[in-house]
């Protein structure tokens, strides 16, 4: 179980990652040439036009950030369960996640071995390893 101290630290490690996919996500945008989304792009760097972005993300299908979009989601759904007691267990066998591994990849819902396991079952689907 986490302490609070841990779950602080996992944020910090989400919140930089979030930034992270932000910027790679606005620089996949600004490629794109799509107008739409230069106009959300437009604010100046870190003010709060990230929220409308990230609001806008809903709608994006671009393969090209498909992946980004997709990660930041599972950041977002790991910012929702960083209250929760049950954040940072396993799903699959409910062990402890270890912290590193949290802060490495704070959309972890799995322990190392469930996500061998989970990704050599649903090999050839979608790579990657959250
Ligand atoms: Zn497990």
């Amino acid at each position: 179980m986490l302490n609070q101290q841990d779950r602080q630290t996992v944020r910090t490690a989400l919140d930089k990652r979030k930034s992270t996919l932000l910027a790679e996500i606005r620089t996949a945008l600004a490629d794109s040439g799509d107008t739409q989304f230069r106009e959300v792009l437009g604010g100046s760097p870190g003010d709060s036009s990230d929220e409308a972005l990230a609001a806008s993300l809903a709608d994006l299908s671009a393969a090209r950030i498909d992946r980004e979009v997709r990660e930041y989601r599972a950041l977002e759904a790991a910012e929702q369960r960083l209250g929760d007691a049950g954040f940072g267990t396993c799903a699959d066998c409910a062990v402890a996640i270890p912290l590193a591994r949290l802060v490495a990849n704070p959309a972890a819902t799995r322990c190392v071995q469930c996500q061998e396991k989970f990704d050599k079952t649903h090999a050839g689907q979608a790579h990657g390893s959250l």
